[in-house]
């Protein structure tokens, strides 16, 4: 019978696409020698790192795809700034179990108290689980299905947009939408209508969504109906983080709202 070596083994590994495998072999056969491994405790040592390297690399490209605005985790955020957020249900939230039902997550609150740190931090979450997430603030998103629309591709768009496990619309109502960017954004909500989750954030109570939607308060009603039906809201009511790290660093003397003797 032809000896089996390393180098042989390492080509059959390169084939099948275990990299890692093929990478560590030599030092793995080392260490088995040294510290007299089994075959299976051998074997297994292979196959955890392979399978390390193949979940650090779908996490990747999850990141890649999902253009988040910057990186900061649930760890990263401080509850105890922020008492309006029940961080329990945070936490239930990052658990995920709202992705596997198709429900929606809102963020509502003025601008700095962390809706956006918050939905990146729980989108973060899944992308760590190998799940597609996408980043996108609803101007952008209006773009390029306006975009989409002009080029006679609005229904490749839609799917783009409906394929994720779970799709980030930042900033909605920090500007309006005209009567055909409305219209789009309702095709989107009812695509993903129980199918996908959505997190939304927005500076808007529910009551204000009519200006963002054309004035149109029925088209209004039409996406919230929709987004809220299983869905969580979290109104979070309090002073914005960045002013204070600006108080802290002296560069804004004066803020209206701002309670200067805390910081
Ligand atoms: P917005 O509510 O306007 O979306 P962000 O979530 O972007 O605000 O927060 C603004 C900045 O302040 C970000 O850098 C964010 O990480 C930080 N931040 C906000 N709230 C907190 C918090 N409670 N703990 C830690 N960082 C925070
Ligand atoms: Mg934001």
């Amino acid at each position: 019978m032809m000896s089996v070596n390393n180098e042989i083994l390492k080509e059959k590994l390169s084939k099948l696409g275990l990299y890692k495998m093929e990478a560590i072999l030599d030092g793995i056969s080392e260490d088995a020698s040294k510290e007299n491994l089994s075959y299976a405790e051998f074997l297994d040592r292979l196959l955890e790192e392979e399978l390390l390297d193949k979940a650090d690399k779908l996490y990747r490209t999850m990141l890649r795809f999902a253009r988040f605005p910057y990186i900061k985790s649930l760890d990263d955020f401080d509850f105890s700034f922020q008492p309006s957020i029940d961080e329990r249900k945070i936490k239930e939230l990052s658990t995920l179990s709202f992705i596997g039902n198709g429900e929606n997550i809102m963020f509502l609150g003025p601008p700095g108290v962390g809706k956006t740190h918050l939905a990146v931090g729980i989108g973060l979450k899944a992308a760590e689980r190998g799940m597609r997430v996408h980043f996108t603030t609803l101007l952008d998103m209006i773009a390029s299905l306006m975009k989409a629309y002009a080029d006679s591709k609005l229904e490749e768009r839609i799917k783009f947009l409906s394929s994720p496990k779970l799709l980030i619309i930042d900033e909605v109502g920090y500007l309006p939408l005209d009567k055909h960017g409305s219209s789009l954004f309702f095709q989107l909500i009812c695509r993903r209508y129980e199918r996908g989750s959505i997190i939304i954030t927005s500076n808007k109570s529910y009551s204000d969504w009519g200006e963002i939607f054309a004035s149109d308060s029925v088209i209004a009603s039409a996406i919230l109906d929709r987004l809220l039906h299983h869905s969580t809201t979290a109104n979070i009511k309090g002073d914005s983080y960045r002013l204070k790290e600006k108080l802290k660093a002296g560069l804004v003397n004066t803020v209206g709202g701002l309670k200067m003797a805390e910081n």
